[in-house]
């Protein structure tokens, strides 16, 4: 068997150069400013434990979170409601892409709260008794779980707004099944400004370190959400992080994680660190192609399988 390398001296900008060649992939076009994102930025980061905090090149540059938002957004939820959350979604995987048109058969609930429908009701579920209180609630949540206070890019929030077509349809689905109680612009507008948080690789990268770390902020300290709700992601993740390659994913990677279409992942090795990856180019199932790379080698250089 071989040895794993220490994280502490382990090389990421080497590894960034081996990577950052790969071509493959594509850049999502579904608003302009992602459109409009560097295909050749590759950003790495991982924190360990103790607070240390490892980055590449570019682990500085701000892209907006997206879909890697949503284990924070389970996370505060099941945090604001004392774990009802876990009766209004389901938490298994669906096999389906981020934003199927589908809801659990017989219940009405999303499937779980990896994919959009899931995202859209955490997000209403946080706590606030308006848009704007849900909002802010939000973007302290995310930003104790970054050990930084975060920012919104509110271009992005508002162009997701009005042309998250399929995010309404998903709203207005869930009304329809009495499983979302807000009214549906609401529960659109507050998730898709959850997306268009900004943050760099190391924000997002102590973002996982804090599951990883069940719950406590390892560069802060703080406690960010209770030990049991910090492992009921971490598990969600692992079964639905990666939409429809999630099965793939544990099985050759075996990290929980997950996907965006800002072409950022975000890792939670429960012990042993919390890692991100950015790098816009995505695969069929909108992982990001050298996030990929990056994952896979981290996980056997590191010896982080969490199946050995
Ligand atoms: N904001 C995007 C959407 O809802 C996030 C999707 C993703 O990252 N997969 O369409």
């Amino acid at each position: 068997m071989s040895r794993s390398s220490d994280p502490r001296t382990y090389d990421l900008d080497s590894l960034r150069d081996r990577v950052v060649s790969e071509a493959g992939g594509a850049v999502d076009d579904s608003i302009p400013q992602l459109a409009d994102a560097d295909p050749g930025l590759c950003g790495i980061a991982l924190v360990l434990p103790d607070g240390t905090v490892r980055s590449s090149a570019q682990a500085d540059v701000l892209f907006s979170v997206q879909s890697a938002v949503k284990p924070f957004l389970f996370a505060l939820a099941l945090l604001d409601t004392h774990g009802e959350a876990f009766d209004r979604i389901g938490i298994e995987p669906t096999g389906e892409a981020f934003d199927a048109i589908k809801l659990e058969s017989g219940t009405g609930r999303p499937p779980n709260p990896m994919v959009n429908a899931g995202a859209l009701l955490t997000a209403a579920l946080v706590d606030g008794d308006d848009v704007a209180a849900r909002n802010d609630r939000i973007l302290r949540g995310l930003s104790a779980f970054a050990g930084r206070p975060l920012e919104v890019d509110e271009g992005i929030a508002r162009t997701e707004h009005l042309l998250g077509d399929r995010n309404h349809a998903l709203a207005h689905l869930m009304r329809s099944e009495g499983t979302l109680r807000v009214s549906a612009d609401d529960a659109v507008e507050v998730y898709a400004r959850a997306c268009a948080v900004l943050v760099d690789a190391r924000a997002l990268a102590v973002m996982g370190a804090t599951l990883a770390c069940r719950g406590v902020n390892p560069v802060t300290g703080e406690r960010v959400v209770p030990a049991g709700i910090a492992r009921d992601v971490v598990s969600v993740m692992a079964t639905c992080g990666v939409y429809d390659g999630s099965g793939r994913w544990m099985q050759s990677v075996g990290i929980p994680a997950k996907s965006s279409v800002s072409g950022a992942i975000v890792l939670a090795a429960p012990g042993r660190l919390g890692a991100a990856v950015v790098s816009p180019p995505l695969d069929a199932q909108g992982t990001s192609v050298r996030g990929r790379l990056v994952s896979d080698r981290l996980s056997v250089d590191l010896g982080l399988h969490a199946f050995g």
